[in-house]
This record gives structure tokens, sequence and C-alpha cells, in this order.
């Protein structure tokens, strides 16, 4: 059983103390000395906090939200590694719902001024509040700094299926002083959403941050977020995603993936795809906003609109893949093309087999091929977080993604990876600059990714880049037995078309590199943690050992059986 009494005191105490400290060295002061054996430990100033106490008090900071982990340690799943996705979230969130009020007074104004042509001029609109769904709280970490950080928001409802971590919500948003905004509810998160859409209580942000894939709940999330609203969807599963169980991926997206360098771009955009698909049946379109890939899992975040006409046009935006796992070429294969005012089925674009090395293509897809991020919604967050970078632990970080998805080519869907392409043919690495200066000199476009270190996305056609690695390997030549080898002697058989100039352009380097800005995690930060325990007697034993075979391979699929 949790001591509710004694955990609520503590935290009262930690909120009053919230309220007064005006630093974190303030906060840590005025902490101490109510508990015994006090040990913090500081990642960095205005990162996430940990003070540690007696047995079952240790008590978390993050942004403007005070955790009571002590309630959590083994029952309520809790992943400091994820401060990085709750901040983000937060950020968005603000900024979104900010968007959203602009335009929703534009709309009001417009049909008040409608309303006074009628004779009716006095009719005011209620001010904005926005209710916001935390699907799946579990400690109610996200669902408080939401109620703290966003000042729009007027209700967060914070569910989740576990009773403990129902408790543990409660507590938390007690000990930060917004339980009268976070509305705690205990069922089961498609239940709720599918009957708040029945009772038309819309949503205007609705957040899933399930274990593993968020498909099971997006039927209904898309039901019960308002009309423009945003969806939060994080997806763990990236094994999945990224190429492997091909049947899982598509029972579970509806598409499937490919064995290729750029999953992780990939993997995006086959849940964009899904979440697009799963709309588009209910007369609904998607508007990514800002779509990111980190560590163990990825997360979009979209505005869901209503419009039949809009739905149709989803056929146009996505695309099969063509990948040869050799030489890593991957094309699109578009499902339909305009024609005049309808769609027609696409033809065929190039042969079944590789233009640069000749292996049988495979098929994978469909995927979403429009653009991942609205680049005007990323400047808003950058600017935003330069006003006020305070409540963001992780603001070093945070910065450096948004300007990497800001310098990103929006029309490339997919990225050459510089370790796996030149062990194709096993030659010595171009190094980054000369490769972006040989890019630069034929007149390409070239940008990093957010998804991976030393990746590159760019406009040159898939032979060019073999032609510019071609060029290299003449210079720097690889071993004669290697050359020898059938699939490397198709690859650099022919003769360049292009000379490449691998000469230091000055302007070749991105501006998140030359500032030498933190793009990714440092060493040390790891994946999912375990799944929540659940105590002996909450615990049914699996009845057989195919039942104990089954519960290893999904949590393995899930990508949850790190620690
Ligand atoms: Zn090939």
């Amino acid at each position: 059983m949790i001591a509710c009494s004694s955990a609520l005191r503590t935290f009262r105490n930690i909120a009053g103390f919230c309220a007064v400290a005006s630093s974190q060295q303030e906060f840590s002061r005025l902490l101490r000395p109510c508990i015994k054996g006090t040990r913090r430990f500081f990642s960095s100033p205005g990162h996430m906090e940990v003070v540690e106490g007696e047995a079952d008090k240790t008590m978390i900071r993050e942004g403007k939200a005070v955790l009571a982990a002590g309630v959590a340690t083994d029952k309520v799943f809790y992943n400091p590694v994820q401060e990085f996705n709750r901040d983000l979230s937060c950020l968005v969130l603000s900024a979104f719902l900010d968007r959203f009020k602009i335009r929703l007074e534009e709309k009001q104004a417009k049909k008040q001024a409608r309303r006074a042509e009628n004779g009716n001029p006095n009719s005011e609109f209620p001010p904005f509040r926005a209710r916001v769904l935390d699907a799946m709280a579990a400690t109610g970490l996200r669902s408080c700094r939401y109620a703290l950080q966003s000042p729009l928001v007027a209700e967060v409802v914070a569910n989740d299926s576990d009773e403990t971590a129902c408790q543990a919500i409660r507590l938390n948003a007690e000990a930060n002083n917004c339980a009268d905004k976070v509305i705690v509810t205990h069922q089961d998160a498609r239940r709720l959403m599918i009957n708040s859409g029945f009772d038309e209580q819309w949503f205007h942000a609705v957040d899933l941050d399930p274990f593993g894939s968020a498909s099971p709940f997006v039927e209904g999330a898309l039901q019960c977020v308002a009309d423009g609203g945003l969806l939060m969807a994080t997806c763990t599963d990236t094994a999945i995603l990224c190429g492997n169980f091909a049947e899982a991926c598509y029972a579970r997206y509806g598409a499937t993936a490919v064995r290729n360098p750029a999953h992780h771009e990939i993997s995006l955009r086959i849940v964009l795809y899904y979440l697009a698909n799963r709309a588009m049946h209910h007369n609904k379109n998607i508007e990514p906003l800002i779509s990111v890939r980190e560590g163990h899992y990825v997360r979009v975040f979209l505005a869901v609109h209503r419009g039949a006409q809009e739905a149709k046009q989803v056929v146009m935006k996505a695309s099969y893949m063509k990948n040869c796992t050799v030489c890593h070429n991957i094309q699109l294969q578009p499902i339909c093309e305009p024609h005049k005012t309808a769609f027609y089925n696409a033809s065929l674009s190039g042969g079944s087999t590789c233009d640069i090395c000749g292996t049988v293509m495979k098929i994978g897809g469909p995927i979403w091929n429009a653009n991942i991020h609205d680049n005007a919604f990323v400047t808003i967050l950058l600017s935003n977080l330069d006003k006020d970078s305070s409540q963001y632990g992780t603001k070093d970080l945070l910065r450096g993604k948004l300007t990497m998805i800001q310098e990103e080519l929006p029309d490339q869907p997919f990225y050459i990876q510089s370790k796996d392409i030149f062990k194709v043919v096993h030659c010595l690495p171009i190094p980054s600059r000369n490769f972006f200066s040989a890019l630069h000199h034929a007149g390409y476009k070239y940008s990093p990714t957010h998804c991976e270190l030393d990746s590159i996305k760019t406009n040159a056609p898939f032979d060019v880049v073999w032609d510019i690695i071609r060029c290299w390997v003449k210079q720097n030549p690889i071993a004669e037995n290697r050359r020898s080898e059938p699939k490397i002697a198709r690859i650099l058989g022919p003769e360049p078309k292009i000379q490449a100039n691998f000469t230091l352009h000055p302007d070749a380097d991105f501006g998140s590199r030359k500032n030498k800005m933190l793009r990714f995690p440092t060493a040390g930060v790891k994946g999912p943690m375990a799944r929540p325990k659940r105590l002996p007697w909450e615990r049914s034993p699996p009845s057989t050992e195919d039942d104990t075979d089954a519960e290893v391979k999904k949590a393995k699929l899930d990508g949850n059986n790190g620690a």
C-alpha cells in the first residue's frame, strides 16, 4: 500500500517551496531541511533535479512540475530519458494553442460580423478554454506540466487504466497545486476517447504516449479531437518500423517498412501514413506540424481537420517504396497521379531491378510522401524557446534539434547514411565536408537530417551520389580482391558521368554543425525503460510456457525490453 498521507504531506511542502523558490538553487535550499539524509544530483543547471531522502521519498523536478517518484518507483511508469519528449510536447502544445486561439477568434469575428448584419450584434462567444487529454498519463508528470506551462490550458484529463497510476496522478496534481485543472480518470483510453467523441466533449489536444505502438488508440483519438485540434502520438516499436517483422508492421500500420539506412525517417512516414489513412475514414485530414525521431521512439505532432474533399487528396500524399538492399538505392512509386479533376492509377516508374547494381528491388510502404514538418511552426517553436527557456531542462538539445529540422530539405523523403553507403564498396569514407562540397560544386542541394548523425539529405539523384563515390574511389582505390567481387564490380564499373570536385567550399557546412549546437543526445542516454511492475497479487501468472514466450516476444517488438 502507498503511504498516502505522509507522501501527500511531503508533496504539499514541496509545492509550497515551489511557490516561493525563485530559482533552482533556492528550491534546493528550501527543500533540504525537511528531508533527512538528503543527496542531490544535478545533471546540468536547469536540468531535471533528483532529490533523495528517506526511503520512498525521492522527488524529481522537471520544468515547472514536481514529481514524487517515491510513489512510483516500481509500480508506475516514469522514464527520465523522456524529458526531451516532454519538453518538446509542452513547447508544441503552448505554441499550438496560441495558434488555435488566434484562428478561432478570427472565425468568431467573422461570425460576429454576420450576426451584426442580421440584427443580433450583442451575442458574445465564451473565452477560449483549452481541454487536453493525456490518455496514458502514468505518473501524471506530463499532465501537470501541461497544466502549469500552457496558460491557455483550462483542463487536462489525465487518464490511466492502472489504479496505482491514478493515485500517483492525484498526489502529483496536489503537490503541484494544479488539482483543479488536472482531472483524473481511470478507464481504458479507447473507451474514454470514443465516448467523448460520441458525447461531443471535444479535446483541443490529445496525447497518445503508450507502450509500443499508438495504432490501437488512433481510432478513438481521431473521434474525440476537436476540428483543427492537435494530435500527439508516440510509437516505441521502432524494431518493427525500421524493417524487421514485415507482417507485424503491416498488421499495425497497414504498411511495410524496408531495410534501408534511412529507416528512421521511413518509420516516421509510415506512422504519418497510418494516421492520414485512419483520418481519411472519418472524412478528416492531417497537417503534420513537426515529426521527430529520437532515441527509441518516433513522435508526431499534427493538426486534424475535417473536410471530405481534402481527405480524398491523401492518395496523392502516399507512395510505395522500391528499395535496393545492396546499394541502398530507394525510389518512390506513387499510387495515383492527377488527371484534370480526377485521380488515375499511377504508371509503374522504372524497372524492377536497380539501375545502380542490377539487384531486384524490394517493395515497401505505403509511406507519407508530403512534408513531415511545418517550417513556419518550427520557427515559432524556436522563437518561444528563446523567449523563455528556463522551463525546458533539455533546451540545448531542443534548440539543436529544431534548428536541424529547419535545415532539412522539405521535399526529400530519404537520406544517405555515410557509415553505411561507403561500406557497400569498402572504400575510405569521404569526410563529411568534402562530400558536402562535392554536392555543392555539382549544383545540388543538401541538408542534415535530425534523424541520424552523419547523414545527409540531397536532391541529387542516386546515380549522381554513386558517381561522386566512383570519383572518390579513383582517387582512393580499394583493395583489388574487393573490386573483383561481382556486386562491387557492377557498382564501380561504369565511368562516372560527372567529375566530382572535393575541394572544400566555404559554404558547404550547415549552420547547426558550424555553430556546434547540441544536435544529438550525449553518450549515456539509454532507450526505453521496463514496463511498470505489478505487485504479486496484481499480476496474474501466465498459465503456460507459451504465454510467457508470447509476453517476452511482445515486449521485444514494442521496444520496452531495455531497462
Ligand atoms: Zn542497387
